[in-house]
Formats: structure tokens, sequence, C-alpha cells
């Protein structure tokens, strides 16, 4: 299917949070030269609610990412939601966001059947960076939506592949080793923090994406948008 609109969400609508999601689609636009589509729905309590640990006092992404698999997942909609709360997957302590791809990195689609899109958190940016969240969240943002449509393409030759000798720990694999690339990875050894990470980014590059990958972004989100 083409032109599916995403359902955008917050756990606690504000204007602020609005104005960022709105420049990272408005940016991938512009790259990309076609129109994405999006509703602003209200985010599912029930959903959000059964994902919670008290004991953790964090949101089980895997969990909601299954609770979003099943409950109301329709193939008619892309999801991107915004947590207040804060979140972590298999493994981790935290993580700033999950996202299940629409485009494989071989630029492959992933069927219509699955629920795809990204999650984010915006506790612990806030957290770390108080009044300063708001350059590294579009920055999460822009990454995040990079990987949904496929990014970094494995034709990369800076495509870290898995076991490649400049991964610097597990979590760069799927990642890209341009600092000029808004698909490196960050807050792991020898990357940069979200913060340096988005101020040097913002200044370098306004694109935000190495060549190869910005070419892979036009190609595919030309797969999906018109
Ligand atoms: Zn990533
Ligand atoms: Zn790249």
């Amino acid at each position: 299917m083409i032109n599916v609109p995403f359902s955008v969400w917050m756990e606690r609508p504000s204007a602020l949070t609005h104005g960022i999601i709105e420049r990272s689609f408005s940016h991938i636009e512009r790259l990309t030269d076609v129109r994405i589509p999006r509703n602003y729905v209200n985010s599912e309590d029930s959903l959000l609610k059964s994902a919670y640990s008290p004991s953790r006092k964090q949101t089980d992404v895997s969990t909601l990412w299954q609770n979003l698999q099943k409950s109301f997942w329709d193939g008619r909609t892309y999801q991107l939601g915004v947590l207040e709360t804060d979140m972590y997957g298999p493994g981790t302590n935290f993580v700033y966001a999950a996202t299940i791809k629409k485009v494989w990195p071989n630029g492959m689609l992933v069927s219509d059947k699955f629920a795809t899109g990204s999650i984010f958190s915006v506790y612990r940016l806030k957290n770390y960076y108080d009044a300063n969240w708001q350059e590294p969240f579009l920055l999460t943002l822009i990454h995040e939506e990079g990987h949904f449509f496929g990014l970094p393409t494995s034709s990369n030759l800076d495509y870290i592949k898995e076991n490649d000798p400049r991964a610097n720990s597990g979590l760069d694999f799927g990642h890209c080793d341009n600092r000029l690339c808004s698909m490196e990875q960050i807050d792991i050894p020898n990357r940069l923090s979200a913060m340096n990470k988005a101020k040097y980014i913002f200044q370098k590059n306004p694109s935000l994406f190495c060549n190869t990958d910005l070419e892979a972004l036009k190609n595919n989100a030309r797969k999906l948008f018109e």
C-alpha cells in the first residue's frame, strides 16, 4: 500500500513536542520531495498501562510493540508515539526509542501485515538536558525515522555489519560509521552523546545524512509515499 498515514500520539500532548515532531517530518519531506500524511490521535492508554512495569517505573517497549501488533493493528497506519515515562527494551537499562522498520537496509519493504513505526521516550533527554532536550530529541526523531525508511543502507561502505571490526559495541550494529550522518550510533564508547551529536551535526551537515544514506532515503521514501 502507498501513502499509509502515520498515527502520531503523545502520552502527554504538548505543542512543543508536536512542533519538534513536525520539524522532523518536514525535514524528511524536504529531502525526499514526498508528502508524508500524518494524523495526531489520542494515545491508547490501556495499551500503555499494560506495558508499564510499576516495579521498574518504566515502560517495556517490546511489550508495547506486541500490544500494538495484536490489539489494534489494521494495516492502515504507521505508528509514531512519544512517551513521557522512561522506557526499556530487552537487556537494556533504558532506551530513547524503538523502531520497527518498514524498509529493510537492503531496500526491500516489510509486509503491510506488520505494525511498523517508532516509539520514543523523552524522559531521559529531559532529565539529562533540562531545557536543552529539544535538539537531541529532534536528532533522535530523524535517526529513528531513518531506520523506519531502511537506513543506513547495507550498500553503504560505512554500514556497520554484525561483528564488524569497526563496531565499538554490539549496539553499533546496523548503524552508520560516518560522524556527519544521523545514522551513527550515540551514547556508547567512542561515539558522541545525544547532545554532542546533535550540536555537531546540526552545525556541520544541514541534510543530517551522509550522501549514500540520503540517496537511499530518497529511493525508499518514494516506495511508500508520493
Ligand atoms: Zn539506531
Ligand atoms: Zn550514513
